[in-house]
């Protein structure tokens, strides 16, 4: 179920997240809070039928629900560092680090 490489996948269909458990616990905190965020947004039917869309609105809905995804991560990573956990946003900074500045941002607003 899981491809090779990637950290994690949700199949909205099962109802289930996978995790790629070679990777480590702290990288995978934020995983969960990426998958689990796809699957609200599989869950809540907040994307439109787009199946018979253009190529390139498909792409534009996929980059869009990913950026979703990947805001809610480092947003679940920052508060975890927060609270004195920082390995999790450190991962994340080092692997995003558009979206962890960007969340730099936003959470400095609050
Ligand atoms: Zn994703």
């Amino acid at each position: 179920m899981i491809i090779p490489g990637s950290f994690g996948v949700c199949n909205p269909e099962q109802k289930t997240i996978y995790l790629n458990l070679s990777f480590e616990e702290d990288r995978l905190l934020l995983s969960l809070a990426h998958e689990a965020r796809h699957a609200v947004q599989f869950d809540r039917k907040t994307i439109p039928d787009f199946e018979h869309d253009t190529m390139k609105s498909q792409i534009m809905m996929a980059r869009a629900m990913e950026v979703d995804a990947q805001r809610v991560a480092c947003a679940t990573g920052w508060e975890l560092k927060q609270k004195g956990d920082e390995a999790p946003y450190k991962h994340f900074s080092n692997e995003d680090h558009l979206i962890a500045k960007a969340g730099f941002s936003w959470s400095n607003e609050l």
